[in-house]
């Protein structure tokens, strides 16, 4: 089922009385979710993501603007009627009814043709049960249950009703770090194998990032980008997303542009080309933490913290006075930490590490408007200085 979002717009009155203005929790939002995919939103705490959700459910209604699913205008339908599936982070199961009336429960709802019999409820409630694999569980009481299994019996109870699309608002927040993979990778394969077009809400950009078919990255109820997950990561499209997505997170320095070089303090770290390469001007120039490569004559100089072991990979820590992070982290091979160690253990005096850039991996941002200046950086080997 198509879900396209028109216009959508959200307002709240402020509950702060000094305060007239409205808070638009959602603003202007227009995007068709193609049939059968699933979208993560994404964005950090009172972006608007669970109101985007609301209201395509139908639990709040719009300020302005239009919901559709496929041609069937839903904008003022209410919640039961627009065949939709729920899943919240608190599970919301009820505690005195077995995990088989747990999911059976929406069907006795159901009235006139679509009423179904005893056996009828049973079946589907089996086949659910089976889909999120917890058929074995049937007899017990949700008290009885993990974490991981009560959200499963919370999924196949939105599955039961076949809703013609699956909304989960953050429904993994409440699962420690490995059942939180393991319930994501589940959600996953059963919306792959239902073909059920499904929202995903989070905060949490890696879990968004490893599931969705698209992210929708929201900021104060304005999207800032959609795309592919891997297409967001590689190409965002201002501060704000390139900021968001990415563990370590991405490294910020305050950079010049001088005759199409591109500085990051004194050091002239890459050449610029394209369009906006020309005019000199001051940027924010980001670095993906895979982007740094520890090279002896590398243009850009690093004051040395320490070293971060994480298994893989190591990530070498240091500090420039033009960083906006506080420690800067790049991440590179383990042979290649043998290598700074080694450095270390031999000249425990040097503390200097040079980096040379992988163009691919550095964007450079406007300082007043924060958008993306799209230039194509290119390698500057010598480590020239201003
Ligand atoms: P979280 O991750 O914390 O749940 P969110 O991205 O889901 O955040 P929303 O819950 O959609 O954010 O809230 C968006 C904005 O709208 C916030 O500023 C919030 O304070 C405001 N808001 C949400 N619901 C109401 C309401 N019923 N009345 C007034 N303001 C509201």
């Amino acid at each position: 089922m198509e879900v396209k979002l028109q216009n959508l717009t959200k307002k709240f009155p402020s509950r702060d009385k000094k305060k007239q203005e409205d808070v638009v929790a959602v603003n202007d939002f227009t995007f068709t979710i193609p049939d059968g995919k699933l979208i993560g939103l994404l964005g950090p705490s009172g972006c608007g993501k669970s109101t985007t959700l609301n209201l395509i459910s139908g639990l709040q209604k719009p300020t302005g603007g239009r919901i559709f699913f496929g041609s069937d205008d839903v904008t003022t339908l209410p919640p039961e009627k627009r065949g939709i599936g729920l899943v919240f982070q608190n599970y919301a199961l009820y505690p005195h009814l077995t995990v088989r009336q747990n999911i059976q429960f929406p069907l006795g709802n159901l009235k006139g043709k679509n009423k179904l019999s005893k056996q009828e409820m049973l079946d589907r409630a089996v086949s659910a049960a089976k889909l999120v694999q917890i058929e074995e569980l049937m007899d017990r009481k949700p008290g009885e249950l993990s974490g991981g299994q009560q959200q499963r019996v919370a999924i196949a109870r939105a599955l039961v009703k076949m809703p013609r699309v699956l909304l989960l608002d953050e429904p993994l927040s409440n699962l420690d770090a490995r059942l939180r993979i393991q319930t994501r990778e589940e959600i996953r394969r059963i919306q792959r194998e239902t073909g059920i077009t499904t929202i995903f809400v989070t905060h949490d950009q890696e879990e968004a990032m490893s599931i969705s078919d698209m992210i929708v990255v929201m900021k104060e109820g304005i999207v800032q980008q959609i795309g592919r997950p891997q297409q967001v990561y590689d190409s965002p499209a201002n501060l704000f997303v390139a900021k968001f997505l990415g563990t370590p997170p991405i490294n910020v320095f305050q950079g010049k542009v001088r005759k199409g070089m591109l500085y990051i303090g004194e050091d002239a770290v890459l050449k610029l080309q394209g369009a906006d390469s020309g005019e000199d001007r001051e940027v924010y120039a980001a670095v993906r933490p895979e982007g740094f490569l520890l090279q002896e004559e590398g243009p850009l100089h690093c004051e040395l913290s320490g070293i971060e072991v994480m298994g893989r990979d190591i990530s070498v820590v240091s500090k420039n006075s033009a960083s906006e992070n506080p420690a800067i982290r790049a991440i590179i091979g383990a042979e290649n930490g043998i290598h700074v160690e080694r450095m270390l253990s031999a000249h425990p005096e040097k503390r200097t590490v040079r980096f040379a850039l992988m163009p691919h991996k550095v964007f450079l941002f406007d300082k007043e408007t924060e958008e993306r200046i799209f230039v194509n950086p290119t390698e500057q080997m010598n480590g020239g200085r201003l």
